[in-house]
């Protein structure tokens, strides 16, 4: 039996976002699935054989040290690294066969050097600066930077793109001055007889409410894991969470006036109350922020947190709730009967963004992956 305290993945319900992504940019553009930070704390693996098998072109990852894992665990298909790398990265870039992102003509001579050492030609992507301001080559500097990657000849120059720095806003100004800069360095590329076939700049945000951004290939995360961006973009799309964080009461004790739940004496009790102690703590990724402010599921009733999360475990008032016992499956993220606690809410109460709250439930929680519904009946994937 594996630790009572567990992330269910609903494969399906990644599927079935990975076709509403679809659908919404129409079935002529392509998909880059990112699955960077384990695929945001959902499992890199699993999320990548999914993807690919229903079509998705290439996986996004963040960093070098992800493309090898996915790469040692049988994945063959196009990794492309946003990330930037260091020279001494190069060769385990060609090596694994892994698309990098070039942004620095140095690098990229480096890079061109060590592939023809090695009798290679390594496709790559240019990552324009259109204003997010990370890696990437300024936009009014890019054609003559893509200029001089025609002369190193072992970079095939495959791909071009930039980032978003606010698609989560609805009707933003400044995405579509992104658009309109990413769109002048493409023009002024077919005036230069240098046409780069895979355009792509759209991440969730662009996806939901930039359909201007599309070009070849969009690249989305967040709405892939069933989550949206932000309060400010539309949820017309269809897509539902992919990750439910449960575990079971461990222990139930009765509470008289006066006693003290947990540390620093954070919860002192003034009436009769019954106790559940939980098995997970901010070790797991529950924030402590959330001492005294989060809420679980239980029986399909919310139970708010008391006292402050310890590392291992947490606490809940149970009182208000018929027959909990030990051993009943609690809900910390997601759905039980008709009550929900939804991540983008954690996030809220934590002043932060639903990405943080998936990356953050710590790897010693394992994953369980629900079975794809097939047409077929169940099956084990
Ligand atoms: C993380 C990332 C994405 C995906 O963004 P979401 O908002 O999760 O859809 C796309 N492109 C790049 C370059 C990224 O870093």
């Amino acid at each position: 039996m594996h630790r009572p305290t567990w992330v269910e993945i609903d494969l399906h319900a990644l599927r079935h976002n990975l076709l509403a992504i679809q659908r919404k940019v129409g079935p002529q553009i392509k998909i880059m699935g990112i699955v960077k930070a384990d695929a945001y704390g959902h499992g890199d693996y699993e999320v990548s054989r999914i993807l690919l098998k229903h079509g998705v072109a290439m996986l996004g990852i963040a960093i070098l040290e992800e493309a090898i894992q996915l790469r040692d665990k049988g994945i063959q298909a196009p990794l492309f690294l946003f990330g930037g790398i260091f020279e001494e990265q190069i060769d385990d870039v060609i090596h694994y066969n892994v698309t990098p992102s070039v942004y620095d003509l140095k690098l990229a001579g480096v890079l061109s050097k060590r592939a023809q050492y090695f009798h290679k030609t390594v496709s790559v992507h240019v990552y324009v600066d259109t204003g997010m301001g990370s890696i990437g080559v300024r936009h009014d500097k890019a054609v003559a930077f893509v200029k001089s990657l025609q002369e190193m000849k072992n970079l095939s120059v495959d791909g071009i793109y930039t980032h978003c720095s606010c698609s989560d806003e609805k009707e933003s100004a400044y995405t579509n001055l992104q658009i309109s800069r990413f769109r002048d360095v493409l023009a002024r590329l077919e005036v230069a007889k240098i046409p780069i076939p895979l355009r792509h700049m759209a991440n969730s945000g662009a996806i939901i409410g930039y359909p201007d951004a599309y070009f070849a290939m969009v690249r989305p995360g967040l709405s892939l894991y069933g989550l949206y961006p932000s309060d400010g973009v539309s949820r017309d799309i269809g897509i539902r969470p992919v990750m439910c964080l449960k575990t079971r009461i461990i222990h139930i004790k009765e509470f008289e006036p006066g006693d003290v739940v947990g540390y620093g004496r954070a919860h002192v009790v003034t009436k009769r109350t019954s106790v559940a102690t939980l098995p997970f703590g901010y070790n797991d990724g529950y924030n402590r922020l959330l001492s005294g402010q989060g809420f679980v599921l239980i029986r399909g009733i919310k139970a708010p947190i008391i006292g402050r999360v310890c590392m291992d475990q947490c606490f809940v008032d149970i009182s208000h709730m018929q027959g909990a016992t030990v051993g009943d499956e609690v809900v910390v993220y997601g759905q039980q009967g008709q009550e929900s606690i939804s991540i983008e809410s954690v996030a809220k109460q934590l002043n932060t963004i639903p990405y943080e709250v998936t990356c953050n439930v710590s790897k010693r929680v394992p994953r369980s992956i629900l079975e794809m519904r097939m047409e077929s009946g169940l099956r084990q994937v």
